[in-house]
């Protein structure tokens, strides 16, 4: 069957029993995260085209390749979104939430937009869930942080991921660094890719996240950043490793690392996941950035966050879990039996057990088929003489016990049996 119509090219539907292991991410990571003190929050996805060009940086990859932009009948230039710090900053600040007490901790989730080449893990809409928090400078925030994260991720039963850490300075020390890289690349400027050429003049800083091989090259011996921080840099960063080891968070230091996004100041962060998820497998990142709400018009108010994306989280998951199913299917031969199990159902489910029928017309064998297929935990079966005698066979198909049992017993075996 050729379908009319196909999803945009890197757009993509979510089906089941995929959408289970979503749920279960998001549910989880709100789990998580509320016990870390943090709420919701629902920006839209939508917002004014210069939010991201003044935040991301128009000479990071997202701003200058990937943003989705166009200009609305009124004629504003106005983006998808392409991440969620962005707006996060800006509700913070329009609805003056700097004047609550810090700090303040938000959690957001949903689609974002980068028109960049689909790939395996990498998508023109992809989703992600993060976190933001406000008002803290303390090392120790980031290393809750951090903690948090992680803590996600365990929770999903995720193995096998390493946390990478850098710091990459602040407006004090991060200048000196630039003019250090430009003069590292004056020399070997015409053997960089033209991306790399117009990063040289904009934020030579871009050089450093450049996904070219030649330009990976070149920049082996560059300068390192940890080189050239200040003393308030290097003890913050020396201060959230005191804390990640006295929390027992296994980290690495990764000094090359500086991330895709002009706002981030001192602490960068990005937890990988294993080879599974072939090239792409940064699972969550983010970072510090403590001038972006004096920049969107708020006070100074230093600032956290972390992104991770649903797709490679779910792909992680999907190695390692198999589709739960319902935990009782009932099977049923002839009208009044059906009767019968569409009221038990009904019952069980009002209590918020997970029930799948099998309709009357299929043989007692093919309902029993289906059962076993949709991974059934029990099945309980009605035919006529179970009508007469008021008791129902069942059987527990993951463990093989059996027995007969009336309607009330049946009711209160199977409540909430999943
Ligand atoms: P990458 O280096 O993989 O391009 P990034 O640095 O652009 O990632 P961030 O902007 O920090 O990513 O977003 C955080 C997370 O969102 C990433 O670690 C990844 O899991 C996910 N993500 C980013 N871009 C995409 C995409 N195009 N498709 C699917 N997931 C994505
Ligand atoms: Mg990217």
């Amino acid at each position: 069957m050729k379908s009319r119509f196909t999803a945009l090219k890197g757009v993509a539907d979510v089906l089941p029993p995929e959408t289970g292991l979503w749920r279960k991410i998001l549910n989880t990571a709100g789990l998580v995260m509320s016990a870390y003190g943090y709420e919701e929050i629902i920006p839209p996805v939508i917002e004014q085209t210069e939010l991201f060009l003044r935040s991301i940086g128009d000479s990071s990859d997202i701003v200058s390749k990937e943003m989705y932009t166009f200009t609305d009948k009124g004629g504003r230039s106005v983006s998808l979104r392409p991440e969620g710090t962005a707006s996060i900053v800006r509700a913070y600040v329009e609805h003056n939430l700097p004047a609550r007490p810090a700090p303040q901790k938000f959690f957001y989730s949903g689609p974002m937009f980068r028109y960049e080449r689909p790939q395996k893990g990498r998508q023109r809409q992809f989703y992600q869930l993060g976190a933001e928090c406000f008002g803290i400078a303390d090392p120790a925030v980031d290393a809750e942080m951090i903690t948090m994260v992680m803590a996600i991720l365990g929770r999903l039963g995720l193995k096998g991921l390493s946390l990478e850490l850098n710091s990459i300075g602040c407006k004090q020390c991060r200048p000196a660094f630039r003019e250090r890289l430009r003069e590292f690349f004056t020399p070997r400027l015409s053997e960089l890719c033209p991306d790399c050429q117009r990063r040289y003049e904009q934020n030579p800083l871009r050089i450093l996240d450049c996904k070219v091989e030649r330009c990976g090259e070149i920049r082996k011996d560059a300068p390192l950043i940890s080189e050239t921080l200040c003393q308030d840099c290097r003890d913050h960063f020396a201060s959230l490793v005191g804390f990640l080891e006295a929390l027992g968070t296994p980290h690495v230091f990764n000094p090359h690392m500086v991330r895709g996004l002009d706002y981030y100041t001192r602490t960068v962060f990005e937890v990988k996941g294993d080879a599974g998820l072939g090239a792409q497998n940064a699972v969550a990142a983010g970072g510090r950035y403590d001038l972006l709400v004096s920049e969107f018009g708020g006070p100074e108010t230093p600032a956290i966050g972390f992104a991770a994306g649903m797709e490679r989280l779910a792909g992680l998951l999907r190695q390692e879990a198999a589709a739960p199913g319902p935990a009782l299917f009932i099977a049923s031969l002839g009208a009044e039996a059906a009767t019968e199990a569409l009221k038990l159902a009904t019952r069980l489910r009002d209590g918020g057990t997970r029930v799948e029928l099998g309709w009357g017309g299929f043989s007692l064998k093919s309902q029993l088929r289906r059962a076993d297929k949709i991974n059934a935990g029990s099945v309980v079966i009605i035919g006529e003489d179970e009508l007469k005698s008021g008791k129902f066979k069942w059987k527990n198909l993951k463990d093989g016990s059996s027995g007969e049992a009336g309607r009330e017993e049946i009711l209160k075996q199977f409540s909430r049996a999943e």
